[in-house]
């Protein structure tokens, strides 16, 4: 029967159903994209049975037409995906996901499972309520993904160049994505990184949908492209060689940073998580919740979420442990790959100046903003402060020990660890909090990160892209190069024919027959069948070269000329300061030719080069690959000899 995907990324269907039917998986999808003919089609073909697979947007689903035609449709089973959309609890509530309660009521004999790859306990339990799956078994597994390396960063002005800088050290022609909040920031960034001659595209609901369409489509189809968006960017991408996701701003929950992170490094590769937010982030993101007109269980929901998120981004102890146990998971040890376990964050006793800052918003009477205190507290000399009188009261100019990007860290994080409040009335105004008396009495002592400037931290230097060698570079690249060109011709992703973890596969076990080929991860019967002879083409003319690279230095006349005078390949060699062999390549060129005689090149017996000969043709391989025969032959004869009598056979 058919299996019924349920799923709300109608943009992500055709991808996913390209990538089945490359894996010999008869798929297709329902959306609203297809013409009425096509469509009928695929009613039709769904009615008889002729699909294992089929992808359905919840709003059609719910249509008349289509549960009649589930009706008639022999189903095997329904498959929830992004279930946590079911959820209010959960971070992207979608209404019509409460309405698929209806399968289970009019198919009670269809199995049904609920997928989603982010949901706390809570949303958990609210999935199984929801769609009546009380009764189901669950299946978590872990949250933990080691391959990405979490950093988090404080934005001290120079947010884009340290992207920039960022990109170049760790990311040189990388697939990436920079999350911004705001639709203008998404254009100034991506025009900013264009500008540094990277391949960046925005994304955002404000551009035509034509141009979002073919920013995806490059992303997806392209090597190198960087997307810059807003979070309306990404839900159910699954290209696996994303090596890095950027925030310019701060997610507005762990959930949402866990799933846009979560984008990288799909493949199991190496791949870097990386955030910098600022002050500037924390007030915005306040304001923007206090103000929403959402309900206020809602609101107390989201601002539960934001000041998690807060709290997780100035952790000084390891990124991951937390985020594993925000997600019920658990870790033994700290993680190692994140920002706080490779470079450790000293922390500080801030007790006294917090205790400043906060007596400053007190004695301000809790009217005015980041800037504004700090001039009071620096004791600056103008006419505003002059104006209200706060050069006469007891907190001027207290605070002289520190510079003001110091104390906007200060205020950061006195406003992330909920001590103070921004007010909503949208002027950015700071306000006690009921849980600032204890620090501002002096009963507790207040621990806070020590800023390290941005440029001089976890500099980790240039790494070779995805940690090739060099001797493997150019192998790697005509991997890469043949991948395109049938992902071309096939119209799919390069990542659908292969996943660069595969590619490197190929890179270290070096196969040569469809054989070994199979062994390689990914490959499958379908892809073996389809790939595997043009791989291998690569991958033998590239042994070829390496046991015999092609110089351009010397001509074969000149070659040919000091070989007829009797002088033996080294004194050719070092005659014309070439390589050994470049002069076997010469002289290999000649022997094809009919130019010289195979004997008078190699120093073998007629018996030798006949037993040669022999392998190469009982090898049955039109391209005469050299690695078998050295093999059968037990490694007697050296690959120059080898070359040497294949040239003879031609
Ligand atoms: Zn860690």
């Amino acid at each position: 029967g058919v299996g019924v995907i349920v799923s709300p990324l109608i943009a992500l269907m055709q991808d996913q159903v390209v990538a089945l039917q490359q894996l010999g998986v008869k798929a297709a999808y329902l959306n609203s994209t297809l013409d009425a003919a096509s469509a009928n089609a695929i009613e039709r073909q769904m009615e008889q049975g002729e699909l294992d697979l089929l992808y359905v947007a919840p709003e059609r689903l719910m249509t008349e037409r289509f549960l009649n035609l589930l009706e008639r449709a022999p189903l095997a089973m329904f498959a929830i995906d992004e279930a946590h959309c079911v959820s209010q609890w959960g971070h992207d509530f979608r209404p019509e996901y409460i309405q698929l309660s209806v399968l289970h009521e009019r198919f009670p004999a269809i199995p049904r499972m609920a997928l989603t790859a982010t949901a706390d306990a809570p949303t958990r339990r609210e999935i199984l309520r929801r769609l009546n799956l009380e009764q189901a078994g669950m299946y978590v597994s872990g949250f933990d993904r080691p391959n990405i390396r979490y950093s988090i960063s404080q934005n001290q002005g120079n947010a884009r160049e340290a992207l920039l800088r960022f990109i170049r050290n760790e990311h040189e022609d990388d697939a990436g994505i920079v999350y911004c909040l705001s639709r203008k920031k998404v254009e100034q960034v991506a025009e900013f990184l264009s500008s540094k001659g990277l391949t960046a595209l925005p994304y955002h609901a404000g551009l035509p949908s034509a141009v979002r369409q073919t920013h995806q489509r490059r992303f997806l189809n392209e090597d190198g492209v960087i997307i810059v968006a807003t979070i309306a960017f990404g839900m159910g991408i699954d290209k696996p060689d994303v090596r890095f996701v950027a925030h310019l701003n701060m997610p507005k929950s762990i959930e949402a940073y866990y799933q846009e992170t979560g984008r990288a490094g799909r493949d199991g590769q190496p791949a870097n998580a990386w955030m910098m937010y600022g002050l500037q982030d924390v007030i915005m993101l306040r304001q923007m919740m206090e103000s929403s007109d959402a309900d206020e269980t809602h609101k107390r929901v989201e601002h539960h979420k934001l000041q998690s998120m807060l709290g997780f981004s100035e952790l000084t102890t390891c990124k991951r442990q937390a985020l594993l146990t925000y997600f019920d998971d658990h870790l033994e040890k700290p993680c190692g790959n994140c920002d706080s376990c490779l470079s450790p964050v000293e922390t500080w006793d801030a007790s006294v100046v917090a205790q400043k800052a906060l007596s400053c918003v007190y004695k301000t009477e809790q009217r005015f903003g980041v800037n504004y205190l700090i001039d009071v507290l620096v004791g600056k000399d103008n006419a505003r402060i002059k104006q209200f009188g706060h050069d006469q009261v007891s907190v001027y100019g207290i605070g002289k020990e520190l510079d003001a990007i110091q104390w906007r860290s200060i205020f950061r994080q006195l406003i992330a660890r909920n001590l103070l409040s921004v007010d909503i009335e949208g002027y950015g105004n700071l306000r006690l909090t009921e849980s600032c008396r204890s620090v501002l009495r002096g009963e507790e002592t207040l621990m806070l990160r020590k800023e390290t400037k941005a440029e001089k931290s976890k500099a980790r230097g240039r790494k070779s892209k995805h940690n090739i060698k060099e001797e493997h570079n150019a192998l790697w690249e005509a991997l890469r190069a043949c991948r395109k060109t049938l992902a071309d011709e096939h119209k799919v992703a390069p990542y659908m024919i292969f996943h660069d973890a595969s590619l490197m596969e190929m890179l270290e076990a070096r196969p040569a027959t469809p054989a070994q080929f199979s062994k390689i991860n990914g490959v499958g019967e379908q892809k073996l069948k389809k790939y595997a002879d043009a791989f291998l083409q690569v991958i033998s003319q590239h042994e070829d070269e390496q046991v015999n690279p092609i110089d351009s230095e010397g001509t074969v006349e000149d070659t040919l000329r000091l070989f007829r005078t009797g002088l033996d390949v080294d004194a050719i060699a070092a005659q014309r300061d070439i390589k050994p062999a470049t002069v076997y390549s010469h002289l290999i060129d000649s022997i094809s030719q009919g130019d010289v005689e195979l004997k008078q090149v190699v120093q073998l017996e007629p018996k030798e080069i006949s037993l040669i000969q022999d392998t190469f043709l009982s090898l049955a391989d039109d391209q005469h690959k050299l690695k078998p025969v050295y093999e059968a032959l037990d490694g007697a004869f050296d690959y120059d000899l080898l070359r040497c009598v294949r040239a003879s056979l031609n």
